[in-house]
């Protein structure tokens, strides 16, 4: 089961998160298919994206958007505070040849481009406040740094964000993702940071120890090496859309009368696929017909 913790270290001055996203990465690359370095780049904003959620108190909905000028074109992930994430990408077919190290070039297909947060709140009670949102450029888009330089802007508060996707040639193609999250919050003793900054560029690969059966509380361990850590908060995650045939049938009753009759006329039904989840809906025409009776009321 993929789990995300959180809680804090050295009393309270350090804030630290960390997630197994193995399963919800899965779920976005059989939704999406996207090719392996797409898969990487794709796996690792999901998990920054969850592991971000958890750095702030007050939203129904974070998105993560990176608008990118390399091959991808762009990165979209969106959670709710409730442990579901949804996300895709621009470009999901996309290749490039490894980096120097054999290792997937993300940042080659990312490139440049502009980092954004979008955090929204109110839906949930009916209040439309407006967002708020923030943006950096691109450091690296190598993505884990991408969160930490937004985090260090917008927050003022130095993090560093290890996540880490690890593929195999064959199904499932996901065989390990996830990430951790360690923020320095005001107070945090000087001799501390560095010591966990010494352990953090030490540590072995966040997948390689999933892949060993790692849970969160032992990448919390890799990150934190000696520096005790109390959990405060564990909950599942899962990649999840909230699409559904009723919103299907609500968006197009929304195109209005004479788009509905042209569907009925000219396709004899429709099919809607949704953008996040890549999910197709069917509509046959006696649906549609349903729909342009209930518009003519
Ligand atoms: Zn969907």
């Amino acid at each position: 089961m993929d789990k995300i913790i959180q809680g804090t270290a050295a009393n309270g001055t350090i804030r630290v998160l960390s997630a197994i996203t193995t399963g919800v990465v899965r779920e976005a690359v059989r939704r999406h298919d996207p090719s392996p370095t797409v898969s990487a780049a794709f796996g690792r904003v999901l998990t920054g994206t969850l592991l971000l959620g958890g750095t702030f108190k007050d939203y129904d909905r974070l998105t993560v958007r990176i608008d990118s000028s390399g091959p991808v074109g762009g990165i979209v992930a969106e959670t709710n505070g409730r442990g579901t994430v949804r996300g895709y990408v621009k470009n999901p077919d996309v290749e490039i040849p490894a980096n120097v190290n054999g290792k997937f070039n993300v940042g080659g297909i990312v490139g440049d481009g502009t980092f954004y947060v979008i955090r929204e709140s109110g839906f949930d009670i009916g209040l439309h406040k407006e967002p708020y949102v923030g943006s950096v450029p691109l450091v690296s888009g190598e993505i884990g740094e991408d969160f930490a330089y937004y985090l260090a802007k917008s927050e003022q508060l130095p993090s560093a964000v290890l996540l880490g996707v690890l593929l195999r040639s064959n199904e499932p193609f996901v065989a390990a993702s996830g990430g951790v999250l360690v923020q320095m919050l005001p107070g945090a003793n000087e001799q501390i940071i560095t010591m966990i900054e010494d352990t953090i560029r030490n540590a072995p690969h966040v997948t390689t120890a999933i892949n060993a059966g790692a849970e969160p509380e032992d990448l919390l361990k890799l990150a934190l090496g000696e520096v005790d850590f109390q959990v405060l908060d564990e909950r599942e995650v899962t990649f999840q859309c909230n699409c559904s045939i009723e919103r299907a049938k609500t968006l197009i009753a929304s195109l209005g009368a004479a788009e509905v009759e042209a569907m009925i006329n000219e396709d004899k039904g429709a099919v809607m696929t949704c953008g996040f989840c890549n999910e197709s809906y069917e509509l046959a025409e006696a649906e549609l017909d349903e729909i342009l009776q209930e518009a003519n009321s």
